[in-house]
């Protein structure tokens, strides 16, 4: 059942739901460079950063869609990672969403002891202090896309104790 305040693009839209690709690019990044289009439905968005609107025109989008879906981010890692959160949120799986940064480095990392999140440019596997408890952080390669951000957990835990 979908709200009826909602109006789908002839075509794009239906009763059998949307089964092909949504693409979404922030700032500079171009979505149409992005690979996957092999003849399937798209639907291209394009948003200057994951502001509000931004996130909620997209949540509607996969909202409509159906199961096979696929979303493609593309853009600065904050935002592709804002947007990662929301399909998430929005019930789609790792494999439903492919993530693509244009480079940038700013990265954010979830600490595991008092739960803020900090952006950083540092690498996967270095170290920083956490803006929340100072604690010195490892940034793990695990990455949480309900979070949205790495996850950090105290580099020296175990000198500390
Ligand atoms: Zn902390």
């Amino acid at each position: 059942m979908r709200p009826a305040s909602v109006t789908a693009p002839e075509g794009t839209y239906g009763d059998t739901g949307f089964r092909g690709l949504i693409s979404v690019s922030f700032g500079t990044a171009d979505a149409r460079t992005a690979d996957g289009n092999d003849g399937q439905l798209r639907h291209d968005f394009h948003f200057d950063w994951a502001n509000t609107q931004a996130l909620s025109q997209l949540r509607s989008a996969i909202e409509l869609a159906c199961v096979g879906v696929h979303v493609v981010l593309t853009g600065p890692p904050a935002d592709i990672m804002a947007a990662a959160a929301v399909a998430a949120d929005c019930g789609l799986v790792e494999e439903e969403v492919t993530l693509l940064s244009d480079g940038s480095r700013m990265r954010t990392v979830f600490c595991a002891h008092c739960r803020t999140a900090t952006e950083t440019v540092e690498p996967v596997g270095s170290e920083f202090a956490c803006q929340g408890c100072a604690t010195v952080l490892a940034i793990s390669d695990h990455f949480s896309r309900r979070l949205a951000a790495y996850l950090g957990f105290a580099a020296h835990a175990e000198e500390a104790a």
